[in-house]
């Protein structure tokens, strides 16, 4: 694919940003990646790497000149960011985000955008429990949705520039409006996080009990809910700050059913238990036929890179 930008910023150097840096010079859609991250040791570490072309020292610094800036940072950090290089931003230039959350960094960055700037929020939705600037790679986006929410009168022709952006990093992409984004995400990405925060939570609780039984045998379905209890906590706190109707609605919705399969445990309901476990069998199907997933043994997990 050919260039689409000429000097593309991020912001933060975390998976996220980690990974764009190579996916965007496998397909050569950028001639110049600067990146910046809040702390001297991850700067040091980008430059030690050779992860973009050349780390800046400040967010400013790193979005002056550039024709995007994407933002990579937690959630609760895209305010500050957004009223640091506010003043420097090219004209004709696009902003964009890689957030979890829609509605919440919209609010917060929007106000700093100045006129004559686009502001294109996206949402990859890919990553592992890894984070840092030594974490990404160039396939992280490959077969997966990234989520282009365009805002009120956003231009038509940057937001083809940003959708073809992500198709050049691998990814299938998709437009939503903020709202519905941030309720589709709290059923398929954050209250499942919840759960499996709960879940480890409450294995490591009851560890006094069982002691190393937990981790000895953690194959049989509690491994998955470790790994994804593992993801960045500081990430993850902004996230359920930032999304916080739509996950108690979620959450809402999902203890009434867990209540209704403890009751069917409890009364011996085998009919109502095998009738649930059927539908949720056939979710999972859905999910793989639409290349999603792998029902390779055990998830494809030796083959898998960042598993
Ligand atoms: P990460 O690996 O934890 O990296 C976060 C980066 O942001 C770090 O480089 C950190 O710098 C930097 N940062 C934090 N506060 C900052 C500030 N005030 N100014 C400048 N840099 C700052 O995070 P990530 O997984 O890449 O996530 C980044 C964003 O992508 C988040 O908004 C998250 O919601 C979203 N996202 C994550 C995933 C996922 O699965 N991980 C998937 C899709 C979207 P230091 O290293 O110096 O602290």
């Amino acid at each position: 694919m050919a260039q689409l930008y000429d000097r593309v910023a991020l912001i933060g150097l975390g998976l996220i940003a980690s990974s764009m840096c190579h996916a965007i010079r496998r397909a050569g859609l950028a001639r110049e990646i600067v990146g910046y991250a809040r702390s001297a040791e991850t700067r040091e570490t980008a430059r030690e790497i050779g992860l973009c072309d050349h780390v800046a020292d400040s967010a400013a610094e790193a979005a002056a000149d550039a024709d995007l800036v994407v933002l990579c940072v937690p959630v609760g950090a895209m305010e500050v960011v957004a009223r640091e290089i506010g003043p420097v931003l090219k004209p004709g230039a696009t902003v964009s985000d890689v957030g979890s959350v829609k509605a919440a960094v919209i609010d917060a960055v929007a106000p700093y955008i100045p006129e004559g700037v686009h502001f294109i929020p996206a949402h990859p939705l890919a990553g592992t429990e890894h984070s840092g600037p030594r974490s990404g790679f160039a396939e992280l986006f490959d077969n997966r949705y990234t989520i282009v929410v365009p805002v009120a009168g956003s231009d038509p022709a940057a937001v083809t520039r940003i959708a073809s952006l992500w198709q050049g990093m691998g990814a299938l992409v998709e437009e939503m409006d903020p709202e519905h984004h941030d309720l589709v995400l709290a059923v398929t990405s954050h209250t499942p996080h919840l759960i499996a925060y709960t879940m480890v939570g409450v294995a490591d609780d009851l560890r006094r009990v069982t002691d190393s039984e937990v981790i000895k045998y953690s194959a049989a379905g509690f491994r998955d809910f470790t790994r994804i209890a593992a993801s960045d906590p500081v990430m993850w706190r902004d996230v359920f700050l930032n999304n916080k109707e739509a996950t108690l609605e979620i959450l809402g919705r999902f203890t009434e059913e867990l209540f209704a399969l403890q009751r069917a445990i409890r009364q011996g309901d085998g009919p109502h238990l095998e009738e649930y476990f059927t539908r949720t069998r056939a979710i999972r199907r859905g999910i793989i036929e639409a290349g999603q997933d792998t029902d390779a043994p055990d998830f494809g997990r030796v083959k898998a890179r960042k598993e």
